[in-house]
């Protein structure tokens, strides 16, 4: 396998990752790295934890440095948006770590914190630009940031844009990006409006599909527990008191519930803190900042409030509500499979959950694993009318014979 050397990045740039110990690079950055050098637009399918923001991070650092410019006040060269202030947070640490050795400079802006310190930023002059979309059309409508002489604009986490209803404010962006530039656009899913949005924005991009889903599924040990919606928090007290569940990312439906898990959870003596959009930007930080420290053992999240965040030796996911879109389950269990590791996943089901937990299972493929050893398992949830494994299978079946005879039609149809 090719190492970063074989990759004809800079030399402070390979000196950089050398500093953070990569020995070699991912595949998603194997695929990406050469094209983005030679200057092409990229269509990424790829979840955070497969190293997309190196991937998309190193050349632009790249490009920067080998046509260095004068750095202009509110005039960036380049424009990195993502969805949430975590992952700008951590987009603009890494592009600083990866550029220490660089004469670059990043600036990150994000609603929620004050303004003045970030026109400042924006009056000092900055060649990357790191953004969430509401505070940036702020500052450009105050006329402090201008996008005129963008040369790489990269749209991160694009479906996660679409979920938080951010689309009409990245349109409003692309309006005021020039025409002449190299894009990237990065997204876990590929839903319709977001091929719409890429085949509108990309110009004849390559195209790098990493996809974790069903390795990360594979990789996670995954065990459904049934429990009544009243006994879920004895349980989970109950799960934490065992002293083999280490760092645990706790997954929960409403911010109102994220509060009150993590309330109970402190109560009882085990140290928890819960991150929601109706918490400071400060307040997030500090608990994330703890709980990456290991000062507090359980996180409680909302999934808004967990996306795109990095952190790392998570040893279990406890989903305490499952949540109604598979797609949502399968990112949450792959918080505890980074980098290659397996982790453990552990859903509570209540009555109100059994359609969720058929419709995940109906996604992943295949049935998780019920764990009835435990005080609160309820068998009439177990029971509740639910395909079992026979007939989940027996219904995969059905589907490839139609697909099957789908074909078959088609082709004599052809024919
Ligand atoms: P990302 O998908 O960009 O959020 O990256 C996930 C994690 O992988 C981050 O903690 C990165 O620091 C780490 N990482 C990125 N690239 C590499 C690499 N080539 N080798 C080891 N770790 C990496």
């Amino acid at each position: 396998m090719t190492d970063f050397s074989g990759l004809n990045l800079a030399q402070p740039i390979l000196r950089a990752i050398s500093d953070k110990s990569y020995t070699l690079p991912t595949p998603i950055q194997l695929k990406s790295i050469p094209p983005l050098l030679e200057g092409h637009d990229l269509l990424g399918i790829a979840q955070t934890g497969t190293g997309k923001t190196a991937a998309f991070a190193l050349p632009l650092l790249h490009r920067l440095a080998q046509n260095p410019g004068t750095v202009k006040r509110g005039k960036p060269r380049a424009l990195i948006l993502v969805p949430t202030r975590e992952l700008a947070s951590q987009v603009s640490d890494n592009l600083r770590s990866y550029g220490r050795h660089l004469p670059v400079c990043t600036a990150v802006i994000f609603g929620g914190t004050n303004i003045r310190p970030q026109i400042r930023a924006m009056s000092r002059g900055v060649d990357v630009l790191v953004a969430t979309p509401g505070r940036l059309l702020d500052l450009i409508s105050q006329g402090h940031v201008q996008l005129h002489v963008i040369e790489t604009f990269i749209l991160d986490e694009a479906d996660r844009m679409l979920d938080m209803g951010f689309l009409p404010d990245v349109k409003r962006i692309i309006t005021k990006l020039p025409a002449k530039r190299q894009t990237l656009l990065f997204s876990a899913t590929m839903p319709k409006s977001i091929s719409k949005l890429a085949a509108n924005l990309l110009n004849n991009p390559k195209r790098v599909e990493i996809t974790p889903a069903a390795s990360t599924v594979e990789k996670v040990q995954q065990r459904v527990l049934f429990v009544t919606k009243e006994k879920k928090r004895s349980l989970l007290t109950k799960l934490l008191n065992d002293e083999e569940i280490g760092r645990v990312l706790i997954f929960t439906r409403t911010k109102y519930g994220a509060d009150r898990v993590a309330k109970h959870l402190y109560r009882g003596g085990i140290l928890a803190n819960a991150i929601h959009g109706n918490k400071s930007q400060n307040a997030r930080q500090r608990a994330l900042k703890s709980f990456c420290a290991g000062k507090i053992r359980a996180l409680v999240a909302t999934d808004i409030a967990a996306r795109g965040i990095d952190i790392k030796d998570v040893t279990h996911v406890i989903n305490f509500d499952l949540p109604s879109e598979p797609e949502s389950y399968v990112h949450r269990i792959g918080r505890t499979a980074r980098a290659g590791a397996g982790g453990i996943a552990i859903s509570f089901c209540d009555h109100d959950e059994r359609n969720h937990l058929r419709n995940i299972e109906k996604t992943i493929g295949l049935n998780v694993p019920v764990f009835t050893d435990h005080p609160f398992h309820d068998s009439e949830i177990e029971n509740s009318k639910t395909p079992g494994k026979r007939k989940l299978r027996s219904k995969r079946v059905d589907l490839q014979q139609r697909n099957t005879q789908r074909t078959k039609r088609k082709a004599k149809k052809a024919a």
